[in-house]
């Protein structure tokens, strides 16, 4: 198989990865004013998605004028579609002000988008595809791809072979003959999951203890479920702006692909939503704000 990578090598963002010319898998943005793409002047049959980060989905309308056939699992849709609602809204509000496509690409991209589950084969311009769960975001998806001539090759996408409150662990990967690994934290030493979980709990409650606010900057697509869940276990109540509770809604049809749905209602049924109005207010009294990044520069917009 001949890979040829567009983006996302010795970077996080824009993630590209064309597989003999014909098969593209992610086509993301690398997010900043003015935002960076992957290479263009490709012509892929059908794009394969990962998942519903800006990084690696963003930047699928914009290959629309191909007529590309388009499969992901049916949450990396919504995300993907939701993502590119935004970026058109963001698009208004940053100084290039350039959208990098319009609302008829979106459309068009739901238009040619087939919905796959994971463990389900299916066939695309000759090759054979099928999606295995990567453990990182709901409906987040390593890719087997198989070529006529059976030559295999497995794309993980970002993933986490360790469960966390949100999604499980990722399933076990295929055997193929070409591995490509996304490797953002390779070699890095991470402290156990539950000693992070711990410090950053008691962190919160001594920032409560002084009287302060705790803002939590979180995407708004997984990492602000997964950080409700958490303080809701340590029944802390939290405020939470309204992307995080757009993805909540989308999650909320497929509880299929969460690991504890009845929790993360638990989470979002106490937490309290942030309306625009109200953040003067909430920030006089000692409490926590989990938030898109965006937020916090007075922009809600912004979710990675
Ligand atoms: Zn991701």
């Amino acid at each position: 198989m001949e890979l040829a990578f567009k983006g996302g090598c010795r970077e996080v963002g824009r993630s590209g990865l064309l597989v003999n010319g014909e098969i593209l898998l992610d086509y993301g943005i690398k997010a900043g004013d003015p935002s960076e793409y992957p290479q263009n002047g490709m012509e892929p049959k059908a794009v394969l998605v990962s998942h519903g980060h800006l990084d690696h989905c963003g930047a699928v309308p914009n290959l629309m004028y191909l007529d590309p056939d388009v499969f992901m699992t049916p949450p990396t849709a919504e995300f993907t579609s939701l993502l590119g609602r935004d970026t058109l809204k963001l698009a208004e509000s940053t100084v290039s002000g350039v959208a990098p496509f319009d609302p008829e690409d979106l459309q068009k991209l739901s238009q040619r988008t087939r919905t796959m589950d994971y463990g389900e084969t299916f066939k695309t311009n000759g090759y054979r595809v099928c999606f295995y769960n990567a453990g990182h975001i709901p409906g987040a998806s390593g890719i087997l791809l198989e070529s006529e001539s059976g030559e295999s090759l497995f794309y993980t996408g970002d993933f986490n072979l360790e469960e966390t409150r949100l999604v499980p662990g990722a399933a076990e990967f295929p055997e193929a003959d070409t591995l490509v690994l996304e490797s953002t934290y390779f070699g890095e030493d991470h402290i156990p999951r539950k000693e992070t979980e711990e410090r950053f709990i008691e962190s919160i409650l001594e920032t409560l203890d002084r009287g302060g606010t705790a803002l939590i900057p979180a995407f708004a697509i997984g990492r602000t479920q997964e950080v409700l869940m958490l303080l809701d276990a340590h029944g802390i109540r939290a405020y939470v702006d309204g992307m995080g509770r757009d993805v909540y809604k989308i999650l909320k049809k497929y509880p299929e692909y969460l690991r504890n749905p009845e929790l993360l209602d638990r989470a979002f049924g106490r937490a309290i939503s942030v309306k625009d109005r109200q953040r003067d207010s909430i920030l006089k009294e000692p409490s926590v704000i989990v938030t898109t990044a965006g937020m916090l520069n007075g922009d809600r917009h912004s979710i990675i």
